[in-house]
C-alpha cells in the first residue's frame, strides 16, 4: 500500500525535524511541523527539550536505515515506550489515537490517526515507513560531512540528499578510484 499525501508530509515532518542543523526557537521546528495542520506542536517545550526530542527522531531514523532486524527490534521497543505513555494512567492523554471514519472523497470506511505532540507523531511517522513499504526508500546521505535523512517517494531511490550532494560524492569516489588505480600500477 502506498502512502497518502497526508501520510507523507506526516513522515516528510519527520525526516525535516531530523534535519534541522540547529535550533534555537521553538519557531525553527514549528516551521516544518506547519503543514500538519495544527498551530503549535511545540507548545510548552524548550529549546532543550525540542532539541533531546530532535535527538529522538534522528536516533529512530537511525535504527532504521541500519536495515538490521536487531536495530529494528530495538526501535519496536522504543516506539512502544512512547505509544504506552500513560497506559496506567488515566490522567495523562494517550500519544496516539487511532479511529474509524467515512473518507471524504471515496466514501468508503477508512481509520485516521491523531497525535498528541512530537512524540506522537514520530511514532507515527515510524509506523508508515514500515507499513507503507517505505523501509528501504529512506537513506541517510553518502556524503560523509551530511548525514541529512532524505525518503524517495517513487522511481530510482536517492542515495544523496541533493543533485548537488550527489555531484560532489561522485567527483570524490572518482578521486579515491584514480588515487587507487595508481597505487596498483605504481
Ligand atoms: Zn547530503
Amino acid at each position: 500500500m502506498t502512502a497518502t499525501q497526508d501520510e507523507q508530509r506526516i513522515i516528510q515532518a519527520m525526516l525535516d525535524y531530523a534535519n534541522l542543523p540547529e535550533i534555537h526557537t521553538p519557531q525553527d521546528v514549528n516551521h516544518v511541523y506547519t503543514r500538519l495542520k495544527r498551530h503549535d506542536w511545540t507548545q510548552g517545550l524548550s529549546v532543550q527539550g525540542l532539541r533531546a526530542d530532535q535527538g529522538r527522531a534522528k536516533e529512530w531514523l537511525e535504527l532504521i536505515v541500519s536495515r538490521r532486524a536487531s536495530e529494528w527490534r530495538s526501535l519496536v521497543t522504543k516506539v512502544n515506550a512512547v505509544l504506552r505513555r500513560g497506559e496506567h494512567d488515566r490522567r495523562v492523554l494517550p500519544p496516539v489515537m487511532v479511529r474509524m471514519d467515512i473518507h471524504p472523497k471515496t466514501h468508503q470506511p477508512t481509520y485516521r490517526y491523531s497525535a498528541d505532540g512530537l512524540e506522537g507523531i514520530t511514532a507515527i511517522a515510524v509506523m508508515l515507513i514500515f507499513s507503507r513499504g517505505l523501509v528501504r526508500r529512506v537513506r541517510k546521505c553518502q556524503l560523509p560531512e551530511c548525514g541529512r535523512f532524505k525518503v524517495t517517494w517513487s522511481g530510482k531511490v536517492w542515495t544523496y540528499c541533493t543533485v548537488e550532494h550527489q555531484q560532489e560524492g561522485e567527483r570524490l569516489k572518482a578521486i579515491k578510484r584514480a588515487k587507487a588505480w595508481r597505487l596498483a600500477h605504481d
